[in-house]
């Protein structure tokens, strides 16, 4: 605070972007007496222009957290006590490295969790962790979330980053399928301020449609509602196509020259006449011819769908015809269509083609299932770990995660982490999972760490880029996460508890420049000192960013572009720098071997072939239950903020008026929810937001577990949805584990009064499993 002659005191302020959502709003936060006192959205941000949701506003919260670990501890006799980070570090490693030397590298495994992907050492440093590890059981939530459309991307582009987001700012139509922004904040297309997008969008006279079983908050500001039936999404997208195909509306325009497989994908459609799929998706077959003129004749359009359509029995094939009918109508990398950004820290590709992409290097122990990206399907951890045999997981190291809470079979989970021979926890509370541990490693808090949107600006429906310093010093006796994995990749090299993550540092920049300048007749050939010196005051994280912004596409290369991007100039722009709308990008950003977008890769080929079997086949039971967002949670970690969890209970089962009435639940009083893997108890909300036959509840909740360390979280427990998820029930492209669409069973629960006290228990009992 600054204080003036007369008197008056004037407030600090800094501005950031917010890490919590792929959003990736600026924020303004006022200091005073060297306390972040108030957030709020900055109107500056180039992006964002003073959006701001309550989980935005909440971050100092979360920074000043009673709850949050500041310092490592360790369990001893089954009591936690902090220990200074050396004694934690030769704990870990003393752990890890006896399994390790006794059972090999895959005894151990990593499970990271979504909030990696919100840091820059989560972006930047995990890989190397897993390098030095070189174990094959890698998890992360990936395979609870995203995978489907990784995949999906790899097969047509050639790289399962290379993802088109809808160009929401230009379009003119936007059919949305199975994804609510105005809860979500927006996820693979990272855009704030959706519902003033999304309005602006119906200003400038353009359409938005939504595909959901609920009649969500986005689909009450749509101009169309289609409440498809759970699952029913790719029978609904395979008709679309068809109607393009027989009309003769099909044109890929520009990208023509650059596709092939046009004539598989009509073969393909055949089956999935509109009247054919009505039984599957409960849409009227009129409904759909009619929205596939509109998306044909539209000026410009973007079908884009989320969780919904990814964490489903055809996950992969859905991201696939998601992205098929936006090739076919001619908006695939066109202004107002679905298009690829051009990040800052990435260099502009201007030459087609490349090796391909390909899944399935290797596969899980005990069930087969195939490595994507990297990782195994977090839906066979379990198997992994309580197996036995040659390869079995004895030890886990989660990172920013809560296995417990996010992963399916819950119960299960539970077990299996219980049962560990040693667990090790990067993460800055002590929630469901991190209990398990024998060491956890706090990283620092979220206002004293550098922040730049690695994984968002990939993402992005602007080209932007937006550096954060840290706003609060890093207390010395706090690790930043960067340090805490390099140490850990330094442990599995050999190179002991106590060496220094400068080192692992160090050795990681000087690849990534090797990488570069040891390349003959490319620009920085042979300039690797001249490099290093010009990054010598940097470390970490800020080093690696500044060597990305300034080789990437609008960098200075090192002085060959005299004015361009580096770390020193996004500084000086502390509310970020637009870098333009979307521009075209094909062919060059396309890495297929043939150079061309595969518009009939052969997995997907194969996998249509499911999908006609599972036409006919009548649904998954008479009730089946869905998830659900809400604009103050965020997944399951942000639930120890007071102002998050106040106000009226939501962790409650939405069920329609007519399903409730028939199975006699009132509102208020408490069902008993069954599914083959475990049932809960849940109050009922009765609306008519949610079709017939179908059921919601939010995921993220069930924090009331003996040992949780959050009290604010434990409090406000609520259910765990995943309790009830199966961890049998996986889409087998992707493997990503089916989250909604799960049969269950639905009945009063007797043992419960009628009760305003919402707050009940999370894992009331497992199933067989
Ligand atoms: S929308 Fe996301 S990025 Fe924006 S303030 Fe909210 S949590 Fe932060």
């Amino acid at each position: 605070m600054t204080r003036h002659g007369n008197g008056s005191e004037e407030l600090q302020r800094a501005y950031r972007t917010c890490p919590l959502c792929e959003a990736t709003c600026g924020l303004e936060i006022t200091f005073q007496d060297g306390r972040a006192v108030t957030v709020k959205g900055d109107k500056d941000d180039v992006f964002s222009k003073g959006y701001i949701c309550p989980k935005g506003a909440a971050l100092a919260d979360l920074h000043y957290d009673p709850d949050r670990l500041r310092r490592p501890l360790m369990k001893k006799n089954g009591t936690w006590v902090e220990v200074g980070w050396d004694d934690a570090f030769a704990a870990v490693e003393s752990g890890l490295m006896t399994l390790m030397d006794t059972y090999g590298r895959d005894a151990i495994a990593v499970y990271a969790g979504n909030p990696c992907s919100h840091t820059m050492a989560g972006a930047l440093c995990l890989r190397p962790l897993f390098k030095a590890l070189r174990s094959r059981n890698i998890f992360s939530a990936s395979t609870v979330d995203q995978m489907p459309k990784h995949v999906s991307s790899g097969l047509m582009f050639g790289h399962p980053g290379t993802i088109p987001v809808p160009d929401v700012d230009r379009t003119r139509f936007l059919l949305i399928l199975g994804a609510d922004p105005l809860e979500s904040n927006g996820s693979l297309a990272t855009a704030p301020d959706w519902p003033g997008r999304l309005r602006a969008l119906k200003r400038r006279g353009g359409k938005l449609v939504v595909v959901d079983p609920r009649t969500s908050r986005t689909a009450k500001l749509a101009h169309e509602h289609l409440p498809v039936k759970p699952g029913g999404d790719p029978f609904l997208l395979m008709a679309l196509i068809r109607v393009l195909f027989e009309e003769g509306k099909v044109n890929p325009g520009r990208l023509s020259d650059h596709i092939v497989g046009v004539d598989a994908v009509h073969e393909l459609c055949r089956p999935f006449s509109p009247e054919a799929v009505e039984k599957r998706t409960g849409i009227d077959a009129s409904v759909v011819y009619r929205t596939a003129r509109e998306l044909a004749s539209a000026p410009s359009a973007a079908v884009y769908g989320r969780m919904g359509t990814s964490t489903v029995q055809f996950g992969a094939l859905t991201q696939w015809l998601i992205d098929t009918v936006n090739i076919l109508t001619g908006n695939l990398d066109r202004p107002g269509g679905a298009m690829f950004p051009t990040p800052a820290h990435m260099p502009r590709r201007n030459r087609p083609g490349g090796k391909g992409w390909t899944l399935g290097r290797w596969k899980s122990r005990v069930k087969g299932l195939h490595e994507v990206m990297g990782e195994l399907p977090v839906c066979t951890m379990c198997d992994e770990m309580e197996v036995p045999g040659q390869g079995q997981v004895r030890a886990l190291i989660t990172v920013a995660s809560n296995p417990v809470i996010a992963l399916p079979n819950s119960a299960r989970v539970e077990r299996a982490l219980a049962g560990l021979d040693f667990m090790v926890s990067v993460d800055f509370y002590l929630n469901a999972s991190t209990r398990h541990a024998h060491v956890i490693l706090p990283p620092t808090g979220p206002l004293s760490t550098a922040q730049y949107d690695f994984s968002f600006y990939n993402l992005s429906v602007r080209n932007i880029a937006n550096y954060s310093p840290p706003v609060i010093p890093k207390p010395d006796d706090e690790m930043d996460k960067w340090e805490i994995l390099y140490r850990l990749a330094m442990i599995f090299s050999h190179q002991g508890a106590t060496a220094k993550a400068e080192q692992m540092d160090d050795l990681i920049i000087g690849m990534m420049v090797d990488g570069l300048a040891k390349k003959e007749g490319t620009p920085l050939f042979g300039r690797q000192a001249e490099i290093l010196e010009a990054m010598k005051d940097l470390r970490g994280p800020d080093r690696m960013l500044d060597f990305m912004l300034r080789t990437g596409a609008y960098g200075d290369g090192f002085g060959l572009n005299n004015g361009g991007l580096s770390l020193s100039k996004l500084i000086e722009h502390p509310h970020g720098m637009d870098l333009g709308s979307l521009e075209p990008r094909i062919p060059g950003i396309l890495r297929t071997a043939s150079g061309k977008i595969e518009l009939a890769p052969h997995p997907m080929v194969q996998d249509v072939q499911r999908l006609v079997e599972a036409m006919d086949r009548p649904g998954p039971g008479s009730l089946v239950l869905v998830g659900r967002r809400h604009l103050r949670t965020n997944n399951s970690w942000m639930a120890n903020i007071p102002s998050l969890v106040s106000g009226p209970h939501r962790c409650v089962l939405h069920i329609h008026p007519e399903d409730a009435s028939r199975l006699g639940l009132e509102d208020g009083s408490t069902a008993e929810v069954k599914s083959r893997v475990g049932r809960i108890a849940v109050p009922v909300e009765i609306t008519s937001d949610i079709r017939p036959g179908v059921v919601s509840l939010p995921h993220g909740w069930g924090h009331d577990l003996p040992g949780v360390g959050m009290g604010v979280a434990r409090a406000h427990g609520g259910v765990n949805s995943n309790v009830l998820s199966d961890d049998e029930s996986f889409d087998p492209l992707s493997n990503n584990a089916v989250l909604n669409g799960i049969p269950v069973e639905v009945a009063v629960d007797h043992t419960k009064p009628r009760s305003p006290d919402l707050h009940r228990n999370s894992l009331i009992s497992s199933g067989t499993n």
